[in-house]
This record gives structure tokens, sequence and C-alpha cells, in this order.
């Protein structure tokens, strides 16, 4: 259940609200927006006299929320949520941010070129994997330990911010100390565990792949499970969902954007490159993502695709990056936004 409290509004019939709301058995989140002041019920809102509530001085409204997820929810938070990523980064609202680097980072030099590129051509934050979750146990598994090493130097090179997956519970720490943004892989979307210790344990960003198979509720799900223990920097990424069609290697779905802008007010960004898996789709789909309402995108960038040591066939090299740049800035500013 949420109330909306009306314009202009006393302190004391803001505080009469919330305890009537209490009274009936629930926490009460108090979104305050640039419109209007809202109050969420945290549990559930059976016992709470509705028409009572609705006539509260200082109430405009009472509706019911039936989707099971509160704190993702829009109706509970109108305005956008933006995502500071640190360093003076912010993703959400106006400005579109290109997350971009390579699937994993595999030596020193290969990082740091890549991240002086991609800053160079705009990109706000460096991605690379440095804990790889692989389908074979054979393929490269990623430096780890040495990666998120190598990361951190890359950081104090170029001032962008670090973007990477965590594989287990284990790792929070580590990425507590270490990045800035911790990524939970489409793999991962549903670890249960995972989700409500990142909530609990650590307040850096988390940005919540969509997993292969799973529905937008469930997705807003997951983030509930992070914002339930207390981490409300979620963004979430659309990454391309299993269909069966086996052309590209995902099915990139654009409208699972314009949902989860409806019915969430957490920043959506697209993940065009493992979406479709093929370098030469990467821009055009980049594109779509952006006319779509896309709050931001990540990208895979190699400095040698054929020879990266894993998804070179969807890395672009860094001068195709620069030019899907240059198309994206008048693009963004078409769609209301800057680059
Ligand atoms: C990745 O970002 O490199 C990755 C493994 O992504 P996903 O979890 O979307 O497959
Ligand atoms: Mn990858």
């Amino acid at each position: 259940m949420v109330v909306i409290m009306k314009h202009g509004f006393t302190q004391q019939q803001l505080q009469r609200a919330i305890r009537v709301m209490e009274e009936g058995g629930v926490k009460v989140m108090v979104s305050k927006g640039s419109e209007t002041t809202i109050l969420g019920a945290e549990g559930n809102a059976q016992n709470i006299d509705q028409e009572k509530v609705s006539l509260l001085p200082g109430v405009e409204r009472v509706m019911r929320v039936s989707e099971p997820y509160k704190k993702a929810n829009r109706k509970y938070h109108p305005d956008d949520t933006v995502v500071d990523l640190g360093g003076g980064v912010t993703l959400g609202g106006a400005h579109l941010a290109v997350i971009a680097g390579p699937c994993s980072v595999e030596s020193k030099a290969q990082i740091t070129q890549i991240a002086r590129d991609v800053k160079a051509s705009g990109a706000c934050a460096l991605r690379g994997g440095a804990f790889k979750p692989r389908t074979s146990p054979y393929a490269f598994q990623g430096l780890e330990c040495e990666g998120l090493e190598l990361l951190k130097q890359a950081r104090a090179d170029t001032a962008l911010p670090i973007v990477t997956e965590i594989m287990g519970t284990e790792y929070i720490d580590l990425f507590e100390q270490s990045v800035d943004v911790i990524q939970v892989g489409a793999r991962n979307m549903q670890n249960f565990d995972l989700l409500k210790k990142l909530g609990r344990h650590t307040t850096k960003p988390i940005l919540l792949k969509r997993g292969l198979s799973n529905t937008i509720e469930e997705w807003l799900m997951s983030a509930e499970y992070i914002m339930a223990g207390g981490n409300s920097q979620v963004i979430l990424c659309e990454r391309g969902i299993r269909t069966f069609e086996t052309f590209t290697r995902n099915t990139l779905d654009l409208s699972a954007v314009l949902a989860v802008k409806q019915l969430s007010h957490l920043p959506v960004v697209v993940d065009p490159s493992h979406a479709c898996g093929k370098a030469w789709m990467v821009e055009r789909m980049a594109m779509a993502a952006v006319a779509a309402g896309a709050d931001g995108l990540i990208v895979e960038v190699h400095n040698d695709p054929p020879h990266a040591l894993c998804d070179g066939a969807q890395s672009i090299t860094p001068e195709q990056f620069k030019a899907l740049m240059d198309k994206l800035s008048p693009l963004a500013v078409c769609v209301g936004r800057s680059l």
C-alpha cells in the first residue's frame, strides 16, 4: 500500500499518517520526491484501514500495490534513482552513462591500453572480469585476484570507476575494498544468498544482470532482495534472454527496458555485446537501446578481438568504440540526454 500526501501537508499530518499505518503493523518508508511525498507500507498491509487513512488530513489518496516488489517499485518512489559510481560519475538521469572494457582482464598492458582508449572516447567507467563464470571448467577462468589488482591500477591510471563481476559471497569483503561497482552476472541473478548479503554487507552499487531465462518480475524481485537488505544502489542490466533463436547469442529484449523503467525507478543499462554475441551488431543494438530509453550501456571492447581469451567475437575494437560514441552523441540529444 502507498499513501500519497497532498501538496502543502504539514509535519503533524505526515506523522499522524505514519502512526496510523504503523498501528496497522507495517514499517513505513517515506519517499520525498520532487513532486510528491509518498508513504510506502513495508510488510503486510492487510490490517490497515484504507478508508481511515484516506480520510486523514493531508492525505491525497491511498493505493493498493499488487506487485510483490516494493522498494524497487516506482509507486513507492516516483523519481528516477541516480546511482553514484564514485569518482564523480553517476548513472541515471539526463546523462547517458557508457561503461566499456574487455570481457576479462588478461594482462596489465591489455587493461591499461583499453582503459585509456575507452576513456579518451568518453566512457564513464571501465568494465573487466577478474572472476569469470565460464560454461566450461577448462576455459579461461579469469586472473582472479591478480585481475582485481590490474583493474585497480587501471583505475589509478585513468580515474575511471571499475565494474567487475562477483561470483560468490566469500568475495564481498574483497570487492568492498577493491571495486566501485559490483556486477552480479546473469547466472547469479537468482543466487538469493549472494543477493541478500550484497544488500546487507555493502553499500557499493550493484549492476544486476537479467538472468538468461528470467521474467521482468523475477529480475525486479532480485533487485528487491538487494534493496530489502539495505542497499538501494541497484542498476538493472538487460543483456539478452534465451529464446528459440540461435543466430544471435541471445535475444535483446528492448521492450524490457521500457517495462522496467515504467515499473521501477531504478536505472537500466543495456549490454548489446552479450545480447547479440556479434561485434558487427553491437553499434546498431547500442543505438537502439539508447533510442528505447536506456540510461546507459555496458559494451565489451578489446584491443585484439581475434585473440581475446573470452568473448572475442562480440568485442568491438577501441576504434569501433570511438565510432559508436560519435554516433551516440547526437542520438542522445534526440532522446533528451547528453553524452
Ligand atoms: C560478462 O559481463 O562478461 C558476463 C559474463 O555477462 P553475463 O552475466 O551477462 O553473461
Ligand atoms: Mn563477456
